[in-house]
């Protein structure tokens, strides 16, 4: 259920946590918003400063974005430096709220000695909607903002508001 590295719940452990989130009969977490966050050139990192410098960027990023959200959120390592967060009661709205926050503050602040920078997709939608749909926008969210340059935060859908 737990990563190693962070101490975050592991992509294996969604399959069990997700009913509370995504349960159509006691849906009562709407509205759902669903964030994917990768940082940026992760592998030069590794490249230039060594593997276990790597592990130890992504162990203090697990700690700021797990103490960065509520108790009724859920925040996983989804794989290699990429971390979801699902935010149960949350708009859209307030989702790139808390994204952004959390951006500008890696962006602003060293971790581990090293600047760093992350970019974000978000996708928003009532509890009705499958994980794997709302995971899928969320994630062309972030590949736009991937392509856009980087360090920054884009909703699904994708032309509809860029910061
Ligand atoms: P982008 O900005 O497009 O996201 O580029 P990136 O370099 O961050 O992404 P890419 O997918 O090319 O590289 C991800 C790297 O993350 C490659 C992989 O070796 C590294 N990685 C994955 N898991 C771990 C881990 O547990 N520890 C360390 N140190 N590195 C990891
Ligand atoms: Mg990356
Ligand atoms: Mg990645």
């Amino acid at each position: 259920m737990t990563d190693q590295l962070t101490g975050l719940y592991n992509r294996h452990s969604l399959s069990h946590l997700l009913p509370k989130y995504f349960n159509s009969t006691s849906g009562h977490t709407t509205p759902l918003s669903l964030m994917v966050l990768d940082i940026d050139h992760f592998k030069h990192i590794n490249d230039t400063y060594g593997h276990t410098c790597g592990d130890d960027v992504l162990k203090k990023f697990g700690q700021l974005i797990s103490s960065s959200f509520r108790s009724e959120d859920l925040v996983a390592r989804y794989g290699g430096e990429e971390f979801v967060v699902l935010m149960a009661h949350a708009p859209i709205e307030h989702a790139l709220e808390k994204a952004e926050e959390l951006r500008k503050y890696i962006e602003s602040h060293l971790i581990e000695g090293l600047k760093i920078t992350i970019s974000i997709g978000i996708a928003s939608a009532d509890s009705h909607a499958a994980f794997e749909t709302l995971f899928n926008q969320a994630d062309s969210a972030l590949y736009n903002a991937k392509n856009s340059g980087r360090n920054q935060t884009i909703i699904y859908p994708v032309n509809s508001i860029a910061v």
